[in-house]
């Protein structure tokens, strides 16, 4: 497939990042099939892809989009439930369940089974190897990962990785297609976590343990992380933002395989997922809260 071909793209799951890339699908000028388990979150996701934190409307405040577009952009994105419906005439599949292997198979399998032949599918796992997730499906040559960075409307990388049995010709699409969406695509080989993930996971992991052995608090550490090194946030901060099960599940996943202990998911974490804190409830509705309402509500 060529990347003048593509005009429909297929995302899978409607939550933090697919919401996101559909929005991102749109305004680069492609349709968007948009799938979720239920209705509700399919709406909440138009809601947010219309007026949320990173949404149209504020691209609209900033003067970068006319108001009079917004319902002529929103009008390209087709909700649905239904799998047949969904796969039908999709070019590009971009698959952003949540970070689950067995999960992330199952839909693989059943999207092999119902898509066109000649389109092409993408995960936008944080870490999974590619070489596993193809396992699931027949079309292993036109299967790549495509990672994107929270807000994806705003993140400017794609972490396009080429599994062992990608073909040259899928990689040059998710190439092209990455910049028609406007992003800087950089290609990277198959292995728990890639780049990104591995070194998102080792830095994040290190400011759980230096906050468990006490030498700051949380806000203290974002502070810090922010001043002295002029990140935009700080890692609490930004677990929040990805999601503190997102954040747990890659590091088991990726420990599991290499047995690195630097990748081993510390116990806070862990307990905080547990008891139902998955980070920011903007983007997790089922979340009690983050990191600083966790140890507001809980430290006795
Ligand atoms: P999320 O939990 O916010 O959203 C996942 C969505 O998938 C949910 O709305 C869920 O209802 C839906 N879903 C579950 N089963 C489904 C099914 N059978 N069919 C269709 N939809 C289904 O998760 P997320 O944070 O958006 O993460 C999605 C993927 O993106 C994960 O692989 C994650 O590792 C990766 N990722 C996340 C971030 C981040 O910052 N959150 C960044 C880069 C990559």
């Amino acid at each position: 497939m060529k990347i003048e071909d593509v005009k429909v793209i297929g995302v899978v799951g409607a939550g933090t990042m697919g919401h996101g890339i559909a929005q991102t699908c749109i305004q680069s000028g492609f349709h968007v099939h948009l799938i979720d388990v239920d209705r509700t979150i399919l709406e909440r996701a138009l809601k947010l892809i219309r007026e949320g934190p990173f949404g149209l409307l504020r691209l609209v405040e900033k003067g970068r989009l006319k108001e009079s577009e917004v319902d002529d952009l929103m009008s390209r994105i087709k909700i649905t439930t239904d799998y047949n419906e969904f796969c039908r005439d999709v070019d590009v599949i971009i698959e952003a369940v949540p970070e689950n292997v067995e999960l992330k198979k199952k839909i693989f399998s059943l999207l092999d089974e119902k898509c066109p032949e000649e389109t092409v599918f993408t995960s936008n796992t944080s870490g999974i190897m590619i070489a596993e997730l193809a396992e699931a499906v027949k079309r292993k040559d036109k299967f790549a990962g495509m990672h994107w960075f929270n807000p994806a409307p705003v993140m400017p990388l794609i972490e396009v990785v080429r599994g062992p049995l990608t073909s040259d010709e899928t990689i040059n699409l998710i190439i092209e297609l990455s910049k028609k969406l406007g992003k800087t695509p950089i290609e990277v080989k198959d292995g728990p976590g890639f780049y990104t993930t591995r070194f998102i996971t080792a830095y994040l992991y290190e400011a759980i343990r230096l906050f468990e052995t006490g030498i700051a608090d949380i806000k203290s550490i974002d502070e810090m992380t922010k001043l002295a090194f002029r990140h935009p946030m700080g890692p609490f901060e930004l677990m929040d933002l990805i999601g503190l099960d997102t954040v747990l599940h890659i590091g088991e996943y990726i420990y599991n395989i290499t047995g690195e202990p630097r990748y081993k998911p510390p116990l806070t974490l862990r307990k905080l997922v547990l008891s139902g804190y998955l980070g920011d409830p903007r983007y997790k509705p089922k979340s009690k809260g983050g990191w600083r309402q966790y140890f507001r509500e809980n430290q006795k």
